[in-house]
């Protein structure tokens, strides 16, 4: 054939190749097949959707938001945008405790209850370890049966890929989204190990502690600083042998925050004990948790706390999108490594190296 000698890969050099001219392809073998793409829904859809409460909208929203591509963040802020005049209306409860301590039980059984008096509960997650254990601690959703099963119940594992920031700063803006959809109750979870907590007390207005009874010193091993966030302590576990461990881990817990300045809200933190399993005592802690939205609202501390945590998440985000510029930009990631380098060597003191890297990156 005579195209043979005109295709450049059919030289000498390729010796052993030919390449053959092909035919023309029929441009459709059906045609009447049309391939069906899952289409990515627009903006507008997905806000109209969101506003009618429709979760799979709410769902393609909220993955909007988590997803790491570029072009993905400008689509989100402006869903978020679209549905922020429609949200802050819910009660968002944070709730954290060591893994074991029975948040999944818990929140179970409280989120039952909390929807027997109507209404729609989302349930997120802050889980900022997710990413290295593959796979999150916060992510099974079967860990809420019963809740996993309630029409009005919709749980999101938490966002897995990011800093703790950015998995926050996420779930910061997937409430909003919730909130437009019609849920008017808020559960944000979170694992009691580490920094995950100061994220979540800054987006929640009732932050829970769940406790478990120990050996006698309860009270090593909690940071003060999770015990000065928590609007309210509960023990689970009060059942059969545990009881009196229980009660005795209450008084302990009591006497201990007495010992604390009144937090900023004038509330002081209560402390109870109840049964996630046995569902003992479940309504006692939901009414604890009711009289303080009565107390923060009536003094006006509701409006405050958001209103800071408002002015904290803008921070947030800048911090965060700055990071996330400048550590994410190629150039600067080589004349990082560069003045690494230079100043474990002694060559470069690090305040130069830092000055130089960033007056490169601001002149850019
Ligand atoms: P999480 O890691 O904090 O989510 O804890 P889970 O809800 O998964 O509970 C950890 C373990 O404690 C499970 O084996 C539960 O069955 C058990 N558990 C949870 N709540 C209670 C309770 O109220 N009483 C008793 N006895 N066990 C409980």
């Amino acid at each position: 054939m005579d195209t043979h000698h005109h295709h450049p890969e059919n030289d000498d050099q390729y010796a052993g190749l030919t390449v053959n001219s092909g035919v023309v392809q029929p441009p459709s073998v059906n045609p009447y097949f049309r391939p069906r793409r899952r289409r990515m829904p627009t903006v507008a859809e997905i806000v109209e959707g969101i506003l009618k409460g429709d979760v799979t909208m709410l769902s393609r929203g909220v993955t909007l938001i988590e997803s790491q591509a570029p072009d993905h963040y400008a689509l989100a802020q402006e869903v978020i945008e679209k549905c922020l005049p429609y949200s802050g209306k819910s009660r968002r409860v944070g709730i954290t405790g060591v893994p074991g301590a029975g948040k999944s039980t818990s929140i179970d059984v409280f989120g039952l209850h909390v929807l027997e008096k109507g209404g729609k509960l989302a349930v997120l997650a802050i889980d900022p370890s997710s990413e290295r254990t593959k796979g999150s601690i916060l992510g099974d959703k079967t860990r809420m049966e019963k809740l996993s099963q309630h029409p009005n119940a919709f749980i999101r594992p938490s966002p897995s890929a990011g800093s703790l920031g950015g998995v926050a700063r996420k779930t910061r803006e997937s409430i909003v989204l919730c909130e437009a959809a019609g849920f008017d109750n808020i559960f944000v979870e979170t694992v009691g190990v580490g920094q995950s907590e100061t994220a979540v007390h800054s987006m929640v207005d009732f932050f829970l502690l769940i406790q478990l009874a120990g050996t006698g010193d309860e009270l090593q091993g909690i940071k003060r600083g999770i015990m000065e966030m928590a609007d309210g302590i509960v023990i689970n576990k009060c059942d059969g042998d545990n009881v009196d461990a229980a009660r005795l881990a209450q008084t302990q817990f009591a006497s201990a925050l007495r010992l604390f300045p009144l937090p900023e809200s004038g509330w002081r933190p209560e402390v109870l004990t109840y049964s996630g399993y046995y569902e003992l005592g479940i309504k006692e802690v939901w009414d604890m948790i009711d009289r303080y939205f009565e107390f923060a609202r009536r003094t006006g501390y509701f409006d405050q706390k958001r209103n800071q945590q408002s002015r904290y998440w803008m921070y947030e985000t800048i911090n965060e999108r700055l990071r996330e510029a400048f550590y994410g930009d190629p150039a600067v990631e080589e004349m990082l490594a560069d003045r690494e380098r230079l100043v474990l060597n002694n060559q470069q003191s690090s305040f130069i190296a830092a000055r130089d890297v960033l007056n490169f990156y601001f002149s850019k």
